[in-house]
């Protein structure tokens, strides 16, 4: 029993959340897979043949309008949860969450006053249901559903489509095939003219899903007697015949309460000539067993179909969550952890670029392989080192005595001044990798999956990443500077050394001196100061990517985060969600689908648990 209990009690979980997370559709053909494939009961019949009072005995409690004419023009949606014995009975709408009705006279009172808010106060029907659950240490765990009953002519207020709207409407809700079929016909009328018997035909010919109950047994012609329909001769069904006595108007104007009213069918079951034999297999009470005997029945057939659609749902909600993002942790410690988590996805991203998983490093090779060696090969060393040049250079140098062997201090002059040259490629060479390395941060935060979500965020990274990028082009400027400086402050007196010594080599010291002044002397120290420099620039073309690659590249890869880590290390809990806000909607959607997922998820684990229960 407990089981079944369970098991039935789980769907009317299940049930409820979907009618929460609004994953059904009402009368409206819309309703959510999962809400399909679990079974409710839908209560089909002509007006006044005793719907809502067959309802209201299966539940034990006064609670619906009742009564004749139409009552009954929204469905009613109810849910019925047993609680443990001794616990508060109490109602609750949908519509009116977290008020919790204990006075039924008023339950009733809101199903009137929500029917006429759609509807208003006049004979019109709509579709839209109203939720109804019901807690209590009484009631059996079933979901029902009263419908407005079936007619056959508009009445004055009513629209000459009323007929079939209604016929419509109570058909949607019973072609499913999830829907048992209960099926109310008075008994004080021929059964060939039940309108509930001719519509559960229609949906359900096989006659499996519907139940039929006989009302109004105690207000038959003296002298006629049921026994036909309820024996199964009249209209044979799968399942048995249920005939009930609900109160008459005039026991709910005189307020017969359930107590009684049950115990009056029950009496009249047993004293009954006609029915005495079939006292044990009639009566609410018994309806309401056979009932959850079935729902159990089908229930337990469902379980494969219904955990495999737990089981997609949770997959497709995992995978929007994912999509969406995982829903960021309130405490400060947590959303630490989250900044640093998506900082590390994103300097993943920037050191695959850097390291060549992703494109973008190779543009860093191509600065040193061909834009710092054509911005050398452009320096205008001729127009420096022309004659003209030379000779200026080194005249002024010498000042009014002219140099004796070789003019020292022209030749550094003309070095030096040609080295400054290199000044300008060295620090072209830092910016270019510098904007290749920006535009690789710019990049990996567009490539940074998980950071789409905080628009905050990536700009803070953004720029803390370029300010430490900045950083690293002043170091490497001043170091590249220092390497071009280095040159200039020492020469290689090797290369001197080995430079063929003019006075040796003339061997006449006179005409020597004589020739010091002339062309050639300026042009070979215009060509020796050219090789020195051709030289230089070869070491440079080496150095500078090292002293690049140093400061920048390395620097970029092993701490381009870490200032932005102390800085955020320093925050307070709400900095650190300010960087982690996202777009409203976005966290809409999020939470919609975590308590979604949350839900299913329970309910999966309680399938697993009832299934092994047999
Ligand atoms: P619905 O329109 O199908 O929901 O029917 P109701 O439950 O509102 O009942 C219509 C009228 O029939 C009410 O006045 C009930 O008191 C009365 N009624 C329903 N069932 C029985 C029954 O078994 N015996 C008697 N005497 N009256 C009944
Ligand atoms: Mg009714």
């Amino acid at each position: 029993m407990a089981t079944m209990e369970s098991l039935i009690g789980l769907v009317n979980r299940i049930q409820r959340a979907c009618t929460v997370l609004g994953d059904y559709g009402g009368g409206d053909n819309t309703f959510s897979s999962l809400w399909e494939a679990l079974p409710s009961v839908a209560v089909v019949g002509g007006q006044s043949s005793g719907k809502s009072s067959v309802l209201e005995s299966i539940v034990g409690r006064d609670f619906l309008p009742r009564g004749s004419g139409i009552v009954t023009r929204r469905p009613l949606v109810l849910q019925l949860h047993k609680t443990e014995e001794g616990s508060q009975e109490y109602a609750e709408f949908l519509h009116l969450p977290r008020r919790k009705f204990t006075d039924f006279a008023l339950v009733r009172k809101e199903i009137q006053d929500e029917t006429d808010r759609i509807t208003g106060k006049t004979k019109q029907i709509s579709p839209v249901p109203i939720h109804l659950s019901i807690y209590s240490p009484n009631v059996v765990n079933l979901t029902l559903i009263d419908l407005p009953g079936l007619t056959k002519v508009a009445v004055e207020g009513q629209s000459d489509s009323i007929v079939q709207d209604i016929e419509s409407m109570v058909r949607s809700y019973v072609e499913k095939p999830n829907s048992i079929i209960l099926a109310i016909s008075p008994a004080n009328q021929d059964i060939a003219t039940s309108d509930a018997i001719k519509l559960a035909r229609d949906v359900d010919p096989a006659g499996d899903r519907t139940f039929g109950v006989l009302t109004k047994l105690d207000l038959m012609d003296k002298g006629t007697n049921a026994i036909d329909v309820l024996e199964g001769r009249s209209y044979r069904l799968q399942h048995p015949w249920v005939g009930v006595v609900n109160r008459s108007q005039a026991d709910i104007n005189k307020n017969v309460d359930m107590i009684l009213a049950r115990r009056k069918e029950r009496e009249y079951f047993a004293t009954s000539p006609d029915y005495g034999h079939l006292a044990s297999k009639m009566g609410s009470e018994y309806l309401a067993k056979l009932l959850s005997k079935h729902l159990e029945t089908v229930i337990r057939a469902r379980i494969p179909s219904i955990t495999s659609l737990i089981n997609k749902s949770i997959d497709e909600l995992e995978s929007e969550l994912d999509h969406l993002g995982r829903p960021i942790a309130v405490d400060a410690g947590a959303q630490l952890y989250t900044i640093l988590e998506l900082c590390r996805a994103f300097d993943r991203i920037f050191k695959e670029h850097l390291d060549g998983g992703r494109p973008g490093g190779d543009r860093i090779y191509g600065v040193f392989d061909n834009q710092l060696p054509a911005a050398l090969r452009k320096l205008p060393f001729d127009r420096h080192l022309s004659l003209q040049n030379v000779r200026k250079v080194v005249s002024e140098a010498d000042g009014y005595q002219p140099h004796l062997i070789a003019p020292e201090q022209g030749y550094r002059r003309l070095i030096e001044g040609a080295l400054n040259y290199f000044r300008g490629p060295s620090e072209a060479s830092v910016d270019a990798v510098h904007f290749v390395l920006k535009e690789l941060v710019r990049k990996s935060i567009g490539e940074t999956q998980e950071l789409k979500r905080f628009p905050t965020l990536q700009a803070e990274i953004a720029g803390a990443a370029n300010e430490a990028l900045e950083r690293f082009r002043e170091d490497s400027k001043k170091t590249v500077i220092r390497l071009v400086d280095m040159e200039s402050s020492y020469l290689t007196v090797d290369f001197f050394r080995r430079l063929p010594q003019e006075v040796e080599k003339a061997g006449n010291p006179a005409a020597s001196a004589n020739d010091r002044y002339t062309e050639g002397h300026f042009r070979r120290i215009g060509s020796n100061v050219s090789s020195y420099v051709g030289m230089v620039s070869e070491t440079l073309k080496n150095t500078i990517p090292k002293a690049v690659v140093y400061c920048q590249v390395r620097e970029a890869k092993q701490s381009l985060l870490n200032h932005f880590y102390t800085q955020i290390g320093k925050k307070e809990g709400k900095q650190l969600s300010q960087l982690l806000d996202e777009d409203p909607a976005l966290m809409e959607r999020r939470q919609q689908c975590a308590k979604r997922l949350e839900l299913y998820k329970a309910a999966r684990d309680e399938v697993d648990s009832v299934s092994w229960v047999r």
